[in-house]
């Protein structure tokens, strides 16, 4: 496949737009290349600006997983705008939306709209040290919680009681107040605990991850952070702007069993705009400003358009909860066919997935923190990135990135993907 169009659109966009991309794991700095350029989308397909066809496993990194253009959320975004695309008023769509997510996420009583899931969790823990009256977060090492200053802190030697930048213009006044700890382990985090006794407002923790690969928690590893939260005061915030609404209809609370005490929300529930969403019980909830005073606004928050997108969106996943089913079906068909190619090409490598995210490590062990995740073969990946995209798969540009299922895959694209990746990795 040629993607001429794409590279002669990358270069006139890296013209006026830094490395010519508005978020950068769109550009391929880590397979090398340069990025496509899509014209459109439908169902389980991208068609790009050379006119290819693409299977796509990313779907907007998540909020499509009833496939690209789906028509219910297209017509209801046409309809509102006709009505006018932006207030700044009340509008009766947005309870209905918030009425809806209450009724599907367990443990919610009232739920704050934001535009994106970096805006979700910001506010969400602004809340929680509002609430809590602390104010160090503990968050886990290749948890992506957006862009905002508190979360972009990485592990490293002597990062384990203090976290430090690493990212320019994150302050080291913000970074201090950010505990790092390992995924599934829990001893390191009850270390932290009894380190900084009374001053956590705030476990962050992505219930399953999904920014460094697909990472499950292991067995008791939620049940445990729950426990330290209950015994010590501390906010339990499950991060469920990739799992929410995609593991289940009420999201990894409701597929593990495990009370959160704030959740975040993005990527599904705004249907494909620009929509994140915070939420809690009641008595945290009424800490927000009018009620409380705990300060958070958004001119655009509540948009009409993007509410109803959302709306729509949940609408059709509380309708046919078979969806997560289907989707969990299809996610362990395709691990099996890779799992048998694989293996009959002595490719070295783990597979993890739960529901409707999935995602390949080129290593043998078991892939289960940023630690074991970032010992996969990247250059192994690189041949396997670009051998699918000659094949017309589009899988993330990123070895840390989960690929997700949509309802619009067919069991023929399923196939077609795992020839493809038995054709690619004979030549590893
Ligand atoms: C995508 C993502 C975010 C950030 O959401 P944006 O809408 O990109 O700001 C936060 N947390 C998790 C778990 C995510 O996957």
């Amino acid at each position: 496949m040629l993607y001429k169009r794409s590279s002669q659109l990358f270069a006139e966009a890296e013209k006026v737009i830094p490395g010519g991309v508005n978020s950068p794991v769109r550009a391929f700095k880590a397979v090398g290349g340069t990025p496509i350029f899509v014209k459109s989308a439908k169902g389980a397909y991208l068609y790009d600006e050379d006119g290819n066809r693409l299977i796509d496993y990313i779907n907007s990194w998540g909020p499509m997983i009833l496939g690209h253009a789906y028509e219910p959320v297209v017509n209801a975004v046409i309809e509102k705008a006709k009505l006018g695309t932006s207030f700044g008023m009340p509008t009766e769509l947005e309870t209905q939306i918030a009425a809806l997510a209450v009724a599907m996420v367990p443990n919610i009583d009232k739920i704050r709209f934001v535009n994106s899931g970096t805006e979700a969790c910001m506010s969400a823990v602004r809340l929680a040290r509002g609430f809590t009256k602390k104010d160090k977060i503990i968050k886990f090492a290749g948890c992506y919680h957006g862009h905002s200053d508190s979360f972009l802190i990485q592990a490293g030697s002597g990062a384990i009681t203090f976290g430090s930048p690493n990212s320019p213009g994150v302050t080291a006044g913000t970074a201090k107040d950010t505990l790092l700890a390992r995924y599934n382990d829990l001893e390191n985090v009850a270390t932290l605990i009894d380190a900084n006794k009374n001053e956590i407002a705030a476990i962050i923790v992505e219930p399953v991850a999904g920014n460094m690969g697909c990472i499950p928690p292991n067995k008791g590893f939620l049940e445990g952070l729950r426990q330290l939260c209950t015994d010590n005061g501390i906010l339990l915030i499950f991060d469920e702007v990739m799992t929410g609404f995609r593991l289940a209809a009420g999201g990894v609370q409701e597929l593990l069993h495990v009370t959160a005490d704030i959740v975040c929300f993005g990527k599904v529930i705004g249907g494909g705009l620009p929509v994140g969403a915070f939420a809690a019980r009641a008595e945290i909830m009424n800490y927000l400003a009018p009620l409380g005073p705990v300060y958070q606004a958004g001119t655009l928050s509540g948009n009409p358009l993007a509410m109803a997108a959302g709306l729509a969106m949940l609408q059709a996943l509380d309708s046919d909860r078979t969806i997560f089913k289907r989707l969990e079906e299809k996610t362990a068909y395709l691990a099996a066919g890779i799992d048998k190619v694989l293996k009959a090409n002595d490719v070295t490598f783990t597979i993890n997935t739960i529901g409707s995210m999935i995602s390949v490590h080129f290593d043998a062990a078991p892939v289960v923190d940023f630690q074991t995740a970032a010992n996969g073969d990247n250059e192994t990946f690189k041949k396997f990135f670009h051998g699918l995209l000659q094949e017309g798969i589009y899988i993330a540009p990123s070895a840390y990135e989960t690929w997700f299922i949509t309802d619009a895959l067919t069991y023929a694209d399923l196939d077609f993907t795992i020839q493809a990746i038995a054709k690619v990795s004979k030549t590893f």
